[in-house]
């Protein structure tokens, strides 16, 4: 995981398919000490409350070896006029990319994160149509406006085996291995004929 460049012909793919019209902008990263790590909606307004301010919504972008992603997220503007990303990482770095996106709206609702194969290898769209379908999942009706859900019957057994495709085909793709390799559950089979089914009858279904 990493931060890409701002002239990235990656990113340039990935601006197309958001609504933002602004120029990506490095915003240096300085968290806020006590706050939860991810949590970047109440922790920006905690602090505009605090000393002044505001919320400037956006989309924060991540690059992998497989895909680029924007992450709806929120960051700081001072009362001086600086662009602060005051939200704590799982990984530590000193800048973030960010889109501020003035069109974008955010009523406690859960926005999905919208990733670009930036490789050709297909196993890598499956890896992003599983995200969105655990995303479709755990966002159904009143879910979206809340942080920690719970899942039951068929529906949390549809979301088990999506999380463990999840995992196998990042790894197969990571490796370079595509639908048509060897299945890493050790069947024997084509992924595709493998977990790739079940995937795809889930998918189908949620
Ligand atoms: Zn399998």
């Amino acid at each position: 995981l990493f931060v890409p460049q701002s002239d990235s012909p990656e990113l340039h793919e990935l601006l197309l398919q958001l609504t933002a019209k602004e120029s990506p902008v490095r915003v240096q990263h300085q968290p806020e000490p006590g706050a939860i790590e991810s949590d970047c909606f109440p922790t920006v307004d905690r602090k505009a409350q605090q000393e002044g301010g505001r919320r400037i919504l956006g989309w924060q972008i991540w690059q992998t070896k497989l895909l680029i992603e924007a992450e709806f997220h929120a960051i700081w503007e001072s009362p001086e006029g600086d662009l602060l990303d005051i939200t704590p990482k799982p990984i530590a770095l000193t800048h973030i990319l960010f889109i501020p996106d003035s069109e974008a709206n955010y009523e406690g609702r859960q926005i999905g994160n919208i990733r670009l194969n930036i490789t050709g290898n297909a196993l890598v769209d499956e890896f992003i149509s599983i995200h969105d379908c655990l995303f479709r999942i755990s966002n159904r009706g009143e879910r979206a406006d809340q942080y920690e859900i719970s899942l039951k019957g068929r529906e949390a057994e549809a979301y088990k085996v999506l999380s463990q495709a999840k995992v196998m085909v990042e790894e197969m793709a990571t490796r370079g291995e595509g639908k048509k390799s060897s299945c890493i559950c050790g069947s024997g089979k084509k992924y595709k004929l493998c977990h790739g089914k079940k995937v795809a009858r889930i998918i189908r279904e949620w």
